[in-house]
């Protein structure tokens, strides 16, 4: 059998990476992708889930071999990855050996990770919005709701999408309706960040805040959460305060799922750091993309984990591995350009754009918010399903 390039995790950077791949190496080297169901979605998605625009099963997508033509698709679960021998165990199948490697497994949710936030989910005091079920749930809640205080509660990074908890709040607000704008119910961001986005500065940060403000929505930063109460509905911090709520909108804990794969690859946090122009990590024949990679940058925080980063920087780990088997790719280099579109109100969008490698700290600004940024939102979502929707 001939070389094999192998990618891991069939998300925004797994699908990226293999049909770049694909259309760079020559045919007699296999492209294999490897994912547990290749039932992707967008997380754009699952905040319109969140404000009942959408249901779950309308961003249902399933990869097609017809979708990604000469790439060998492989449904199982990765459960090791030997880099000295250069083979990915699967359960349930054959292991596969590789000449060279893109790993894009993602980041995982965590919710154990917070004392009382399991029971609290469980119980309906509490919901998430980072995936499509706990979305529509959510929203449920918010709809049941007939006064009292919502908290968004935000933990230390990493998470996915930085702007997304944000974004949370003024949908949660503009869900509420006239309970809100009347005063019967209020919403108030809790976040142990210092400011919104942190690693993108004050400017954007500062007019996250004057948003919040504007729209009326509470705003505390600086505050870990330790344990959640979800018979007393209170919220522990590390400081010693407690803080009560009626309605608990939280951003889950995050993990690694490749901790436990590629231990000798990770850092501290579980993440795999890599080279911040080629996505390379400190082994040979191996790059990491997207979620599961930690990108440092100039002001020594990390790359944002976000779909956009992960497709852009799946381009260059593909290019790059091209060359390392030989092929005559480009040296495309990552340049950290990026963006977001955070919803702040019935068809109003901001937008966080710029450079996120730039030295000696990220220029990204805040833009909007308009209609045409909505839009946009919509647009991607729209090109997104019509690519991979069934
Ligand atoms: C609510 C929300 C809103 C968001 N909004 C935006 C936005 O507006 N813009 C933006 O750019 N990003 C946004 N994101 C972030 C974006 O969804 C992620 O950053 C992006 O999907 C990361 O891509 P990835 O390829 O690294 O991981 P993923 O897309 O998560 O893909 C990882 C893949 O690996 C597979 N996998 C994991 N472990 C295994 C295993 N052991 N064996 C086999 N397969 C495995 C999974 O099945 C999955 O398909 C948002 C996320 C959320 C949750």
């Amino acid at each position: 059998m001939g070389r094999a390039a192998v990618v891991l995790g069939g998300g925004a950077g797994g699908l990226a990476a293999a049909e770049r791949l694909r259309a760079t190496l020559p045919a007699d080297v296999r492209v294999v992708l490897i994912d547990r169901s290749f039932t992707p979605s967008l997380g754009l998605s699952t905040m319109r889930v969140l404000r009942g625009r959408r249901a779950p099963a309308e961003l249902a997508a399933t990869v097609r071999p017809a979708a990604l033509p000469g790439v060998e698709l492989v449904t199982a679960e990765v459960t090791g990855i030997d880099v000295d021998g250069r083979q990915v165990q699967l359960a349930a199948a054959a292991p596969v050996d590789y000449d060279a490697l893109i790993v894009a497994l993602g980041a995982e949710l965590d919710t154990a990770a917070l004392p009382g936030l399991d029971a609290a989910l469980t119980s309906g005091v509490a919901g998430q919005f980072y995936t499509p079920d706990g979305a529509v749930a959510l929203h449920r809640r918010i709809e049941a709701l007939q006064s009292g205080r919502v908290v968004v509660l935000i933990g230390p990074p990493p998470f996915k999408c930085p702007p997304a908890p944000y974004e949370a709040a003024f949908l949660i607000a503009d869900q509420l309706g006239t309970r809100f704008t009347g005063g019967a119910a209020r919403v108030d961001v809790i976040t142990a960040e210092p400011r919104p986005i942190p690693v993108v500065g004050t400017q954007v940060g500062d007019a996250v805040v004057s948003t919040l403000n504007a729209t009326g929505i509470g705003f505390t930063p600086g505050k870990v959460a330790t344990a959640i109460d979800p018979n007393a509905r209170t919220i522990t911090f590390a400081d010693g305060d407690v803080e009560p709520f009626d309605l608990l909108a939280v951003v889950p804990p995050h993990r690694s799922p490749v901790a436990a794969l590629l231990p000798a690859l990770v850092n501290p946090g579980g993440w795999i750091p890599v080279d911040p122009q080629t996505m390379a990590t400190a082994t040979p024949g191996v790059w990491a993309v997207g979620d599961n990679a930690a990108v440092p940058l100039a002001n020594g925080m990390a790359l944002p984990k976000a779909a956009i980063f992960a497709e852009r920087a799946a381009a260059v780990a593909a290019d790059q591995l091209a060359r390392y088997l030989g092929a005559g790719a480009p040296d495309t280099r990552y340049r950290g350009d990026g963006y977001c579109v955070m919803v702040v109100g019935e068809n109003m969008a901001a937008k966080v754009a710029g450079e996120f490698l730039a030295a000696p700290a990220p220029q990204v600004l805040l833009r909007g918010p308009n209609r045409d940024f909505y839009d946009e939102k919509l647009q991607l979502e729209r090109d997104w399903l019509a690519r991979w929707g069934t």
